[in-house]
Formats: structure tokens, sequence, C-alpha cells
């Protein structure tokens, strides 16, 4: 048996599921789309030493998916005990986000033109889900992956009360395009999105693309993980035929 229809098949036992036939592919952005995060975590670390916050680069990979505000009140919150003020969180992301459009441009993820094609080519609806509000990368979107994510089929950091790891994101991305929990893939990069996917119901699938190792990703509840974006797009056909299968 394969690795995906193993998956499935557990995933139908979880849900208690005859068959599973997903309708719809919930989509991370920053580390499964573009391989942005170096980018990222380097843009936060000048952002945060800049105003007299010790931190690590690393660190912010562990944060991967996690808003903007979210991550600043957490830094605040260890340097100082205290949230940022919402002023003082709307002009630090604003300068993040001038810090990473500064840096070197970001290249498309090796593999993911080919998985989100395929998944499209299988009938299946895309989704962004995104924790960032960040334009230089929302703004590519339209050329990089055309027709995968019109701007009535995104989640970004705008549209939610509660960013990953909460499933908001990924509930709502659910409800833009009327399908159940169990019709929906999730996939995502990060440990905070892969939990965040694994509680909203979806058939998570966790893709590594930096520093963060697989078993970590496995503990947050993948059902499914592939070690790169361009295994999982080689091991598109599997997967897809993995769907067919039935639980009776
Ligand atoms: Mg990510």
């Amino acid at each position: 048996m394969t690795k995906e229809k193993n998956a499935v098949l557990n995933y139908m036992s979880k849900h208690g599921l005859k068959r599973f036939a997903p309708k719809a592919a919930l989509v991370d952005m920053d580390g499964t789309l573009y391989d942005s995060m170096p980018n990222h975590a380097k843009a936060w670390h000048d952002l945060m030493t800049g105003i007299g916050i010790e931190c690590s680069v690393d660190e912010f990979f562990l944060y991967e998916g996690r808003t903007g505000v979210s991550t600043i009140n957490m830094l605040f919150n260890r340097a100082y005990g205290h949230d940022a003020t919402p002023e003082q969180a709307a002009d630090l992301y604003h300068h993040k986000t001038e810090l990473f459009a500064q840096l070197p441009s970001v290249h498309v993820m090796p593999g993911a033109p080919e998985m989100i094609k395929g998944l499209r080519d299988a009938g299946l609806e895309t989704v962004l889900v995104t924790g960032s509000g960040q334009n230089t990368l929302l703004n590519r979107l339209d050329t990089d992956f055309p027709d995968a994510f019109p701007v009535d089929r995104r989640v970004t950091s705008r549209d939610v009360k509660h960013g990953k790891p909460h499933p908001e994101p990924f509930l709502l991305a659910m409800e833009k395009v009327k399908v159940a929990p169990v019709e929906s893939i999730a996939i995502d990069n990060a440990p905070i999105g892969v939990k965040a996917g694994a509680a909203s119901g979806a058939f998570t699938i966790g893709v590594v693309t930096g520093p963060i190792p697989e078993n970590v990703l496995k503990d947050v509840g993948a059902d499914l993980i592939y070690s790169s974006m361009e295994e999982m797009s080689e091991n598109l056909p599997a997967l897809i035929e993995s769907f067919k299968c039935n639980n009776q």
C-alpha cells in the first residue's frame, strides 16, 4: 500500500468516513508556495534587534504562520511583560513589511506550481490560507500561480480574528468555497499551520521545506508528510488515486 493510501485510510477511520473525496485544497503561502521564510526571519530579526529586543534569526521559523501582530506581542511580552499598543504593533508590522520588501526577491518553491496544477487538474478548488498580509508576495500570486488564487479565494491575516494555530483561517477558507472539513485538504509547512489544519478537521499534509524536522509536523497532527514540495508534486498521482479508495 502506498503511504498516501495508508494516510487516507487512517484519516477516514479517525473521522468515521466511508469515503474521502476532497473538493478543495487549502494552501499556505510562505514556505509552501514561496521559499520566503529565510527573508521573513531576517526581516523580523532586523526589526526586533533594531528596537532593542533580543532574539535569534532561527526562532522566527518556529513562529511561522502566526499573524504579524501575534509575533510582535509575543516578543514584547518576553521583553517587557506586556503587549505592544495597537498603534505600535501596526507601525512595527508596517516596518517589517518594508524590511522584507528590501531583501532580494524570493523564489517560487520548487515543485509548488506542479503541485497546484495537479490538484486543479484533479478538480479541486484551491484556496490560499496565509497568516501574512505582505503585499510583496500576495501581488505575485496571479502571475506565479495563474487562476489558482483569485482574491475571493484568499484568507489572509486581514480576514481573521484568530490566526493559526487556531483553525479559524482554514474554516473560513472552507466557507468561501462551501465545503465541509472532511471534503478538504490542508497543505502547510509550519508546525503552527499543520496544527491549525488538523484542528479544522481537514486531511492535513505537512511539507518539510525548511529547518523543522518531519517528526515535529507529525506530532502536531499531520495526516501525511512529504520531505519537500518536489516530493509532494511527484507523488500527487498516488495521492489523487488514494482519494478513490473507500473504507467499506
Ligand atoms: Mg508557511
